[in-house]
């Protein structure tokens, strides 16, 4: 196949286009680099079956030649990016997915969207299954992902529905990694960046709130796996990819320090707590065991260890 990643020299799109070359797929990765950089996909350059456009996708997307899948990874998608550049959050899951999609039906292609457990806001359900229809401010500072990625949701399911493009949706849960941005904002790199320095962790509010953390080459392998999905009854519709295992942000500082030797300890910082930053998030992935015979397979303290020695070398 050749497969376009949107945001391919983004965090996951990076990951997902060395695994679809692994496979024997080509690639054409687009992105316009405003979160993502060609450092995630430097080791690529030259390759025949790679090729790196620099494009925003939030405009009408030229493509030469076919495409057999198209993978929708472009987006800001931590809260201070997505805060920084709120209004392009809001064009590329609304125009930006618009213009994929147009893409997947004009070569005939698969369409996936990189969806994510922010559709279900602030939840009320837990864990989230995905008939959860979600608990989202449109106006809070998240709004602007939160709706962007509805939308696109939205749009996806239209396209199959009225045009009878084979689609597919994922809803990512926190997933981390190497070549996660140092200074992305999220957790998992401001945390071990943090204790790299020898400095306290900042946790947010009471550090009560609870995330279940995906190491990205389980994330990378469940989008695969969906992607490569036989078509049928059930294929379109959402699957969450994310892992089970939970735990509240106060337990996570205290495993992030024990794993780097960080004696500083941690400090709260109550009010960088964004509003609506959701409580508790667990991903119930009982469709995707079924549907994809999938489950996470690398254990946080796995992950992590792998993650810190990437960031080890750039603090
Ligand atoms: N968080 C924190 N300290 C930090 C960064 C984040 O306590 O330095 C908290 C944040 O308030 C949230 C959780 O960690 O409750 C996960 O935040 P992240 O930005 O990674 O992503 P989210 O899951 O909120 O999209």
């Amino acid at each position: 196949m050749r497969i376009l990643i949107t945001g391919g020299a983004g965090f996951l799109g990076s990951h997902l286009a060395d695994r679809m070359l692994a496979e024997g797929h080509s690639v054409v990765a687009m992105d316009n680099l405003i979160t993502g950089s060609t450092d995630n996909i430097a080791h690529l350059a030259g390759r025949p079956d790679f090729r790196f456009v620099k494009h925003d996708v939030s405009n009408y997307i030229f493509i030469d030649g076919p495409i057999d899948a198209v993978m929708h990874f472009a987006s800001p998608a931590s809260p201070i990016d997505y805060l920084k550049f709120p209004i392009q959050t809001l064009k590329v899951g609304a125009l930006g997915t618009h213009n994929a999609l147009g893409v997947a039906k004009a070569k005939g292609a698969r369409f996936l969207l990189a969806s994510t457990s922010e559709i279900y806001g602030d939840p009320l359900v837990h864990p989230q299954t995905e008939d959860y229809a979600g608990n989202v401010s449109t106006t809070g500072p998240r709004g602007v992902y939160d709706e962007a990625k509805r939308f696109a949701e939205a749009m996806v399911m239209a396209y199959h529905r009225a045009h009878g493009v084979d689609t597919r949706i994922v809803r990512i849960f926190n997933t981390f990694g190497e070549r996660m941005r140092l200074d992305d904002g999220r957790v998992v790199p401001n945390f071990v960046g943090q204790a790299l320095r020898k400095e306290p962790l900042t946790v947010y509010g009471d550090g009560a709130q609870t995330r279940s953390f995906c190491y990205v080459s389980d994330l990378v392998d469940g989008i695969f796996r969906l992607l490569m999905l036989t078509p049928g009854d059930d294929s379109s519709n959402p699957v969450n990819i994310g892992n089970p295992t939970e735990m509240s942000i106060l337990e996570f500082a205290q495993v992030v320090n024990e794993l780097t030797g960080n004696p500083a300890g941690i400090i709260y910082r109550r009010q960088d707590r964004i509003a609506g930053d959701p409580q508790t998030r667990q991903p119930d992935i009982t469709r995707a065991r079924n549907l994809l015979g999938w489950e996470p397979r690398v254990a946080l303290r796995d992950g992590l260890d792998r993650t810190i020695r990437y960031f080890a070398s750039r603090v």
